[in-house]
């Protein structure tokens, strides 16, 4: 569940928000019952005397504060049922003067103990859903929106199956990976022509495991490759380093368009360091490329060939552009 530190951080500041805004409600709402209840005001004054009194009670060395913090507790009872008498009497919704925190389970500070409250986690996953859609393209991708009918269902004499049999496969095999996904789940190869549907099938498992809970990072090759040279050849800031982070601990990682970025000594390294950690941390991530087996071999290293032909779990995408027939 790590989520980037930026969606992390982005969610918090959500929580603070609600935080202050209810605070100031109920700030704006106790002002408007002082005018219309004047005598609230006194209560109010004279409960925060009497717990100060009730504190101090209990500092004072030398006597038994008993006796006179159970006078307090008498008295401040008197005067907390009189004010619930003025609120019950009142034309004042129940609760108009609620001050309970925003979350019951945590107080509002998002975390039980060390552990973050489902409230932090649910801001954490709807800053992710948003940071996503802004970086997988149409919106549309959805498994629902996903059209067999594109795809020619003659059987194509070069593979011996029909593009749509393929796909079919292929789409039931990308939900039940997102339906089932864990963070020990497989690693996936998209390999295919451009134009088949690879980027919008693994929008959609982006999605729909980003909606389960899990901290999904979806970024094209060159994009993964630009913040490593960031890191590396920029100023190297905390933020460049914690940017790189969300790389290698994300529930799964996405990498769109493997093979347009340019080969050089560093990509390749930048490359081999995310897909290797990731294996060695056993998190899965999905790589799509138009590179088959040979282009891959004879594109990358041999370490990193390897592993994505070794490790990844292919999944071919056979058949012509159907973007070319303005389908997809
Ligand atoms: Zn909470």
């Amino acid at each position: 569940m790590p989520y980037s530190k930026e969606i992390l951080s982005r969610a918090r500041a959500r929580l603070a928000q609600a935080r202050q805004e209810q605070q100031d409600t109920y700030e704006a709402h106790l002002q408007e019952a002082y005018v219309r209840y004047p005598r609230l005001r006194e209560i109010d004054r004279a409960l925060q005397n009497t717990m100060a009194q009730v504190v101090a009670a209990s500092f004072r060395s030398g006597e038994d504060p008993t006796e006179a913090i159970a006078a307090i507790k008498e008295q401040n009872l008197a005067l907390q049922q009189e004010r619930e008498w003025i609120l019950d009497a009142s034309d004042l919704d129940p609760d108009f003067l609620d001050d309970s925190p925003i979350c019951a389970k945590c107080g509002g500070t998002g975390y039980i103990g060390s552990t973050m409250c489902d409230c932090l986690r649910e801001l954490c996953r709807s800053e992710q859903k948003k940071e996503l859609s802004s970086l997988i393209g149409s919106g549309r991708e959805r498994f629902s929106a996903f059209r067999l009918d594109y795809y020619p269902d003659r059987i194509d004499p070069r593979w011996n199956v029909s593009p749509r049999a393929l796909m079919t496969k292929n789409l039931n095999r990308c939900k039940n990976y997102a339906s089932g996904f864990s963070t020990q789940s497989p690693s996936l190869l998209f390999s295919g022509n451009p134009g088949l549907g690879k980027t919008f099938l693994s929008g959609c498992i982006a999605r729909s495991v980003a909606d389960r809970g899990f901290s999904v990072v979806y970024d094209t090759a060159i994009q993964l490759i630009a913040d490593y040279e960031a890191d590396k050849f920029g100023d190297r800031t905390e933020e460049s380093r914690q940017n790189l982070k969300k790389y290698t601990d994300c529930d799964l990682l996405i990498v769109d368009d493997l093979g347009t970025e340019m080969v050089t000594q560093f990509s390749l390294s930048a490359l081999y360091t995310v897909i290797n950690t990731r294996i060695l941390a056993g998190l899965p991530m999905i790589v799509s490329t138009n590179l088959d087996s040979a282009g891959i071999h004879s594109r990358y290293s041999p370490q990193i060939a390897s592993r994505l032909l070794g490790t990844f779990e292919l999944v071919r995408f056979l058949g012509d552009d159907i973007r070319l027939r303005g389908k997809l």
